[in-house]
């Protein structure tokens, strides 16, 4: 949904979005290292102040990921509450005074503003770098690729003697 900032009246904007998230995957070109179950429900409050946005809201989804230790897929919800100051692409130059004011800052250019890439600027902010199962997971054994969550393998061993061997090479080379 694209909102012209002009549009928006002095006394605010309240929206209630449910976004297919094959479109905020389409917007993404492929970045995204997960994919959504549901729609992405949000509900945002905008308030221009000059060119320039404030959005507060909060963003609600269900996804599917891999985990970056042992490769498996798992379900995870990712529900977040944000505040982020849209800033039009003119205004760029009061970047520094706008940080002080310790507020998370999106540029835009044009004079609309598109839903779907608020969404996915924030669902970018808000997924960890490294997606974990659990955050414990034990991963993958480097050597026989078993599932180290199921069990050891026949390598557990063998495994312990390299990581010792490792802190040897760490120690010479101090
Ligand atoms: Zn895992
Ligand atoms: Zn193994």
């Amino acid at each position: 949904m694209k909102i012209l900032v002009e549009d928006i009246p002095e006394t605010g904007l309240t929206l209630d979005l449910s976004a297919d998230g094959k479109d905020i995957e389409a917007l993404s070109a492929g970045k995204l290292d997960f994919s959504f179950i549901t729609p992405v429900s949000a509900h945002l409050n905008l308030t221009k102040a000059d060119r320039n946005v404030y959005i507060a809201g909060d963003i609600n989804t269900r996804v599917r990921a891999s985990c970056s230790r042992c490769l498996k897929e798992f379900v995870h919800d990712v529900r977040a509450d944000f505040s982020v100051f849209y800033v039009s692409g003119k205004e760029a130059g009061r970047e520094v005074e706008l940080r002080a004011a310790d507020m998370d800052i999106q540029y835009f250019e044009g004079p609309e503003l598109d839903t779907n890439e608020i969404l996915l600027a924030q669902l970018a902010l808000e997924m960890p770098m490294q997606e974990l199962c659990k955050e414990d997971c034990l991963g993958l054994c480097p050597r026989c690729g078993a599932d180290l969550n199921l069990g050891t393998c026949k390598c557990t061993s063998e495994t312990k003697v390299d990581a010792r061997f490792a802190k040897l090479k760490d120690f010479k080379v101090k």
